[in-house]
Order: structure tokens, then C-alpha cells, then sequence
């Protein structure tokens, strides 16, 4: 007899890393990457390994509960009602709000919508925020107040395929999502790219000109740039007059800000600035991307206004084959931003305070509207009072590694210990839940379907490919189980994606974001559904803004705003600015990326770029350990000698655990607008391992 194997059924779907969601066939375990718009058919390092997450030797498949100060195995049965149990004791003993939830933008929109909806109505909690407030909230806020709405891209990726000009600020998609890379071809070969990052990323490499500002100053360069644009004449002010609202009180910030004042702040020369004006105005078609170089400040939703207003006095938003976007970070970074798990929004990108929205998303979750609670505290501000007085006494975590990706990480430990009760879902022992009290091991990526909204504002269905691990239950069987132990009906939160998404449908309807029209016979013919899809007649929104932006008046509104600096200025104790971000190989926390054999061998340990004269005056060189140490705390980190760096400034990416925290060091100084930490600038020293 001749055995043949089963042929292996392949599946569609999506990568579980970043925002571009680039589009892979599995078959078992086996990727291949597959032809969709985002991507043009290529993976990144990251895409094409990411199968051996499926069969990773640390997965977790029984839940874990803590005893005598062990994490032990426990049945699903007796983790369940020991967290629902710890739950009614902290809320008779501190109220609704001692509870909080935590969640994260890789988690998909059913999951979102669900724990959202979780938090507010099983709950009762106001408590809730996500990692996405670490990623692209100031971003959020200054679309919010610019174009009355935040989608990250607000035209097709493909768009930007056109372009001969682009500005790309604060991004380096070189290594964070390689295949983006191709969308900049013709804007790369007819010497149209200009990046502005301290550092000479791989993108930078890449661009005609580089404009590598102070930390903390691209604020200023925005302005500068603006300066020269309308003072030599190039800017497009008929679309001002015609298509927006505010800038004449921009201009009388902009006019003191022209670009010799500005290098003398930036270091960016004068003449550049102008070069810039001159190459954006002069552009037949040209886009501004913004990213977390821009974002991560104090002043970060200022910062991304400065350069929407250079973006409307070039006339380029709601222009077509031209624009302004921000590439999303995380995977869901997008979705995960619209549905409710964010302290001050429900379902639809609805305002929590807008009694309207009350009343239509309570209606759909079946409940009073005056039973759902106001808006909670913003993510680092969550962290920050978990345990005190006033703060939340239990945390349930999913999809988030906070131990490392939160700024003041060692603060956020001893947050996070002071808890009474810390339950993390993951598929992994995270840093996060090594120190939980419960641990309840769930589902990844190819092992259940859920939908995905890319940084186009393309919703994607993720399919599932395999069957998870005995033990393992989904998100929303978690939800769905402590629900009904707090008394709410099984009903209430359904375990089948798409039966949540038929119910997101709904809450979504009307709003900002709605997905009313989208539906999972649509995503399965493959349909390219971008909200608003207001009806499942509706073809859905790739190009926002052509005719109006969706202020009542249906003008862009200019923001007047001021250059600022970092919130934490260096001195002699601190003399250089340390500024963090990503490598090729890992995704945020690294929770992930770390677990997988072929990107760690790659990229193993925590490393600090620096100048080699930076080095040599701490008594350094290339590949010694180094102290580096700021006010909150310290890491050790390898150095690696860098010619290009700037020599006042340093770099560590922020993916490793343990002493090699970058975000030991970062400033959890806020955005006013957003609540961002200034993950991007601290005051740091550097010493060698002994201190010297
Ligand atoms: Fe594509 Fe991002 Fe996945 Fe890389 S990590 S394959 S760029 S989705």
C-alpha cells in the first residue's frame, strides 16, 4: 500500500505583525507570501518567519495560577472563577472603577469591540486604555482636529506608488515594514525623497536629501520649512482660501520662524529647509507620511499640526494623488483605535461623552446608556495609579507587554506589583505575565479568524489556518466566560468572531468609523472595503476629503502651534539625548519576535548607537557593554559605533527584556492632546559597565 499525504490546504491571509498587514498564504505552518496591494507580493524578515510562531516550544496551554508565589497550572474551570471571585471582592471593596482593562492594537476588532464592551458593561468600569496610546494617539488627535477625522492613510498605499515627492518625517519604513519600501520607488529614482530623523536610517540612506534635526525639534523644521514656502511664493493659497479655515493665526507663529532662526535650533541648514519647500510645491503629485518619530513627544500632537500645516498650505489633503497620511504602527493600530477600548471613545470612533453615542451604543448592547461609565485615564496615566489610593486595585491585560513597551518601565513594575489581582492573556509567559497572579494562555493569529484594519483603513480578514493547541481558548471565549461568572447573559458577548462583527456593524453604524456595510461575505470575495462603508450597497471610502473634510463646515482647519522642545532638557549630569525605536528583526515588546530562533540569533541584545568620539569620551568602544543612565533609571546595552550618528545624541531600540529595557530610561512626560509619553527624547550619561 502507498501512503500519500493529505494535500495541505493553503489559506489566505494576513501577516500577524505590523500595519501593513501584508498579505501571505499558509499552508500548516509553511508562508508564502501573496499578492495584495499593501505588500506587491513581498514579506519582510519579520512575515516570513512568523510560521514558527505557530509551533513555538513556549507556548502556553494551560492556564496559570499563582501560589505561594509560583505560577502553577490550574484548570480553565478554577482560573475563571478565581479571577471572577478576586473581581466582585476588589469592585464591593473600591467600586467599579478598581478594576481595569488593558488592551492592545494587534488585537483584532471583534476583540477590541468585545473588551471594550466588557469593560463598560460586564465591568462597569471606565478603567480602560490600550498600548495604541503609546503608538500613534498624537497622530489621532491632530487628524481629529485638522480634517475632523483620524484615518491613518486616508487614500490608498498605492496612491503614494505615484508620487514624485515625498516627505517622509519620523519614519523608517527601510526597517520597519520593508515592503512599503516599493510605494516609494518613483519618488526614490527621480530624487524625490526627502527623510527627516536624527538618525541616517536605512530609509534615509535611501532619500535625495536627509534632514537629520536635534531630538525633540521637528516641530521647529515644520515651521521653518513653512516659512520659506509662503515666503517665497510657493504656497497654494487659493486651495487655502477655498478648502480651509485658520491661517492667518498660523502664519503669525510661522513668520517669526524662518529658516536661519530655525537651523540655529535644528541644525538643519537654511538652504535645505528651502529645497524642501521648493521640491514639495513644485511636485506634481506629493505626499507627507508622518510616524512615531514625529509622534512620540510631549509635544507630539503639536508636532504632527506643524506638518499637516505645511501639508494644507501646499494644498495637498483631499487632493487627488496627493496628501497627508501617518503610517500606523501595530497591526490593528487602526481598528483597535476605533472600537472601544480606548479611554475616551466607544464603538464607531464615537466620543464617550457625546450623549448621542451613548444612547445608539447602548441601545445595541441592550443596556441603559446611563449605566456605561465616562472616560477612564489614558494608558501611562492608568499604569501610573494602579495600586494607589485612588487607582485601580485589579488589571486584566490582553495583547499587551506593558513591563516593556511602557515608558518608566521600572515604574510600571512596581505599578503592576502592587496589584491585588493581575490577570494577562497571552499565548506566551510575557515579561507581563511573569508577574501575573492568572495567566490565561489563548489563541494567536492563524488559529482563529477575526478582521483587521490596516493603516489605509482597509478592513482585512485574517483567516484561520490551523487548529490551536489542546487547552487554548480564544479571547473571546474568555470574555464570554468571566462575563457570564460577573452575571451577565452568555448572549451578551458571543464567542463566534463574525457574530461580534455582525454586532460591531451595528454600534459602528453612523459613526466616524462605520463598518455598517462591511461584511464577512464582502472581505471573503476579497472586496477592498475602506471606511466609512456606510451599507452593504456602499463601495466604502479609499479617498477621503476629494470633495469636503468632515468638519461641519467641511474645511481643514490650520493649528497654531509652537515650538516647544523636549520636556526634559539636557545638562552636565546628562549630557546626551537618548531617542528609541525599532530594528528590522523584532516587533515592539519583542515578545514575540525574541521567541523566534532565526530574528533573535539576528538581533540578540539591547545595543546603543553612538557616535565613536561620543564613545571615546566615556571610554568606550565598539562592542563594549555600556551603562546608559537617566533620571528614572538605567540599562545596559552593547555598544555599537556609528560615523553617521549625531554626536549630542544616542540611540537603543526598545524590543529587550529585563536590565536591557530601553524604556528603563524614557520620559512619561505627556502629550497634553494625546497623552503620549516623550518615548523619543530623554537625558541620559554614558559610562562604561563599571561605572567609571
Ligand atoms: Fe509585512 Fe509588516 Fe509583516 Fe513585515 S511585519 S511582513 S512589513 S506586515
Amino acid at each position: 500500500m502507498t501512503l500519500t499525504a493529505e494535500p495541505q490546504v493553503t489559506v489566505a491571509t494576513h501577516c500577524p505583525y505590523c500595519a501593513l498587514q501584508c498579505g501571505m498564504s499558509l499552508s500548516g505552518t509553511a508562508v508564502a507570501p501573496r499578492e495584495f496591494p499593501a505588500n506587491g507580493g513581498g514579506l519582510c524578515q519579520k512575515g516570513w518567519t512568523s510560521g514558527s510562531l505557530l509551533t513555538t516550544p513556549a507556548r502556553l496551554t494551560t492556564p496559570l495560577v499563582r501560589v505561594e508565589g509560583e505560577l502553577v497550572p490550574a484548570t480553565w474551570d478554577d482560573a475563571l472563577d478565581l479571577i471572577a471571585r478576586r473581581i466582585t471582592e476588589v469592585q464591593a471593596g473600591h467600586g467599579r472603577d478598581g478594576v481595569a482593562v488593558f488592551g492592545g492594537g494587534g488585537l483584532t476588532n471583534e476583540k477590541s469591540y468585545l473588551l471594550g464592551k466588557f469593560a463598560r458593561v460586564a465591568l462597569g468600569t471606565s478603567q480602560i486604555d490600550y498600548n495604541g496610546r503609546f503608538c500613534m494617539s498624537s497622530a489621532a488627535a491632530a487628524g481629529n482636529r485638522a480634517f475632523g477625522l483620524d484615518r491613518g492613510l486616508p487614500f490608498p498605499l498605492t496612491d503614494v506608488g505615484d508620487a514624485d515627492a515625498v516627505l517622509l518625517v519620523g519614519a523608517n519604513p527601510a526597517e520597519t515594514m520593508p515592503p512599503f519600501m516599493q510605494h516609494l520607488r518613483k519618488a526614490i529614482d527621480s530624487g524625490g525623497l526627502v527623510v527627516v530623523d536624527p538618525r541616517r536610517t536605512p530609509t534615509a540612506e535611501q532619500a535625495r536629501l536627509h534632514l537629520a534635526p536635534a531630538p525633540g525639534t521637528d516641530l521647529a523644521l515644520a515651521l521653518g520649512i513653512l516659512h520659506a514656502l509662503v515666503a517665497d511664493g510657493l504656497a497654494a493659497m487659493s486651495y487655502v482660501d477655498r478648502r480651509t479655515r485658520g491661517f492667518e493665526a498660523v502664519w503669525q507663529i510661522v513668520a517669526r520662524w524662518w529658516p536661519e532662526r530655525v537651523e540655529r535650533i535644528t541644525g538643519v541648514a537654511a538652504a535645505d529647509q528651502r529645497r524642501v519647500a521648493t521640491l514639495l510645491a513644485k511636485a506634481r503629485s506629493a505626499y507627507i507620511l508622518t510616524a512615531r518619530g514625529t509622534e512620540q513627544h510631549a509635544s507630539g500632537s503639536d508636532t504632527v499640526s506643524a506638518w499637516i500645516n505645511l501639508a494644507l498650505a501646499l494644498g495637498l489633503p483631499g487632493r487627488a494623488g496627493s496628501g497627508y497620511g501617518c503610517l500606523t504602527g501595530q497591526g490593528n493600530g487602526q481598528g483597535g483605535r476605533e472600537h472601544g477600548q480606548k479611554a475616551d471613545q466607544l464603538p464607531g470612533y464615537r466620543k464617550i461623552d457625546d450623549p448621542a453615542a451613548r444612547e445608539h451604543v447602548a441601545r445595541v448592547w441592550g443596556v441603559d446608556p446611563a449605566s456605561l461609565p465616562g472616560p477612564g485615564r489614558s494608558a501611562y496615566e492608568l499604569l501610573d495609579a494602579l495600586g494607589t489610593e485612588s487607582g485601580p486595585k485589579a488589571m486584566l491585560v490582553f495583547g499587551s507587554n506593558v513591563v516593556v513597551s511602557g515608558p518608566r518601565s521600572a515604574h510600571v513594575a512596581e505599578r503592576l506589583k502592587s496589584l491585588d489581582l493581575l490577570v494577562v492573556a497571552d499565548f506566551v509567559l510575557s515579561e507581563t505575565a511573569a508577574m501575573a497572579d492568572v495567566v490565561l494562555p489563548v489563541t494567536q493569529w492563524a488559529e482563529e479568524s477575526g478582521t483587521m484594519t490596516n493603516l489605509e483603513g482597509r478592513i482585512l480578514l485574517r483567516r484561520k489556518a490551523i487548529d490551536a493547541p489542546d487547552g487554548v481558548r480564544t479571547d473571546l471565549e474568555v470574555l464570554n466566560g468571566l462575563a457570564q461568572r460577573l452575571g451577565q447573559p452568555a448572549e451578551r458577548f458571543p464567542i463566534d468572531a463574525e457574530i461580534v462583527f455582525t454586532e460591531l456593524r451595528e454600534a459602528s453604524r453612523g459613526g466616524l468609523a462605520d463598518y455598517s456595510g462591511v461584511t464577512y461575505g464582502r472581505l471573503h470575495e476579497g472586496e477592498a472595503l475602506y471606511w466609512p462603508v456606510t451599507g452593504t450597497g456602499h463601495a466604502g471610502t479609499p479617498r477621503m476629503f476629494l470633495d469636503s473634510f468632515a468638519h461641519a463646515d467641511g474645511r481643514a482647519r490650520f493649528v497654531p502651534v509652537e515650538h516647544r522642545g523636549p520636556a526634559e532638557p539636557v545638562d552636565d549630569e546628562y549630557p546626551l539625548i537618548a531617542t528609541t525605536g525599532r530594528v528590522l528583526q523584532h516587533y515592539q515588546s519583542g515578545a514575540q519576535t525574541r521567541r523566534t530562533d532565526e530574528l533573535n540569533a539576528l538581533v540578540p541584545e539591547v545595543y546603543v548607537e553612538v557616535h565613536p568620539d561620543t564613545a571615546a569620551r566615556s571610554g568606550l568602544a565598539h562592542g563594549d557593554w555600556a551603562r546608559v543612565v537617566s533620571r528614572r533609571g538605567e540599562t545596559t546595552a552593547r555598544v555599537r559605533c556609528v560615523a553617521s550618528m549625531r554626536p549630542d545624541t544616542v540611540f537603543l531600540p526598545f524590543h529587550f527584556p529585563g536590565a536591557q529595557r530601553a524604556n528603563l530610561l524614557t520620559n512619561p512626560a505627556l502629550d497634553p492632546a494625546s497623552r503620549m509619553p516623550e518615548f523619543k527624547v530623554c537625558a541620559v550619561r554614558l559610562t562604561t559597565e563599571d561605572g567609571a
